[in-house]
């Protein structure tokens, strides 16, 4: 069986997008309901111990780019505490049983994070369950594409940045508090930082100002031995490009003009998550990982 360690041509590891890509949900959207299913590794991310023993936080882990990362962290032997909203709990029940089957604890905390006190309330639990908290991996976002500014609503561009940006601020705020030297915060950008969509006016801001926000607070920490940097994906097939995220018609040729081609699966971004939450990246700090199909990047 092939893993993320066999040799292949990436260009052809996963399918162009087609037709049978265009479809669409209400947001936040489940994974259950997508066809085809997004790849996050259930059945080719092998792990070698590379996270044994920490304790992390894992923020929109019941789908996409998240549950890649949820997997992944728990097959490197930690155990993950899983954010996402209520009503993604189908979703979120299979990724508690795939943490649980690598011999791992989860832990489900589901609530919105554009609330703080749901924020707070999602650190002190990781603490008290897991015992301490060593990774947070920032991976929950939302994305509405909105073709004129004027039809860009406060509401909109407020629940946005609530839930990308401020979401993130009081988490980060939360989990410093318990972080001993060693411990790892990584967030998600996008391509969109750098080449933003017409239609992607809020949401491209928002992880631009992920970046900056990363980057400042990067050297705030790092005299207490934590390090935060930023995992920013190019067009990965999930959940939250089917609701509302593209225009239906867009996904039929989803992901087709990266240099390799095709988009990529959530199971491609989680190796990026796992480098920079382990000891191997430990002189890494205020950087962002580029996984976008070979775009380039400032
Ligand atoms: P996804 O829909 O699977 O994951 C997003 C998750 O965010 C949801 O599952 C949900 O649990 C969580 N979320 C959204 N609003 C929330 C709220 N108010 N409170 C709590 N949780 C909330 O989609 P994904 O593509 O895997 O997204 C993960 C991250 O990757 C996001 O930050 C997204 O911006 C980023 N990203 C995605 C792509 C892509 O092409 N899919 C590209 C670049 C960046
Ligand atoms: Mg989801």
């Amino acid at each position: 069986m092939a893993d993320q360690y066999t040799m292949q041509d990436p260009t052809q590891q996963y399918p162009k997008a087609g037709p049978e890509y265009m479809q669409e949900q209400e947001p936040p959207g489940l994974q259950v309901e997508m066809t085809p299913i997004p790849d996050c590794g259930e059945r080719t991310y092998r792990g070698t111990g590379r996270l044994a023993g920490r304790k992390a936080i894992v923020t929109g882990a019941d789908s996409g780019i998240g549950r890649a990362v949820a997997i992944a962290f728990a097959r490197e032997g930690a155990d993950v505490v899983l954010s996402y909203l209520p009503e993604e709990e189908a979703d979120a029940r299979q990724v508690v049983k795939l943490v649980e089957e690598a011999g791992s604890r989860a832990v489900a905390v589901p609530g919105d994070q554009k609330d703080e006190a749901y924020c707070e309330q999602l650190v002190e639990t990781a603490v008290r369950e897991l015992g301490g908290l060593d990774i947070l991996a920032n991976v929950a976002g939302m994305q509405q594409f909105v073709t004129d500014i004027a039809e860009l609503t406060t509401e909109q561009f407020d629940a946005t940045f609530k839930t990308n940006v401020y979401g993130l601020f009081w988490i980060c705020k939360a989990a410093i508090k318990h972080m001993k030297p060693g411990g790892t915060i990584i967030n998600t950008s996008s391509i969109q930082a750098y080449k933003p969509a017409p239609i992607l006016l809020d949401y491209a801001t928002t992880k631009g100002a992920i970046n900056v926000f990363s980057k400042a607070l990067a050297q705030q920490v790092a005299s207490k031995g934590i390090r935060v940097n930023v995992v920013a994906p190019g067009p990965v097939w999930t959940p939250l490009q089917v609701a509302g995220g593209q225009p239906t018609e867009k996904l039929a040729k989803f992901g087709e003009t990266t240099p390799l081609g095709r988009p990529g699966q959530p199971a491609e971004m989680a190796p990026a998550y796992v480098y920079l939450a382990s000891q191997e990246s430990s002189y890494v700090s205020g950087e962002t990982l580029n996984a976008n199909g070979g775009t380039p990047t400032p």
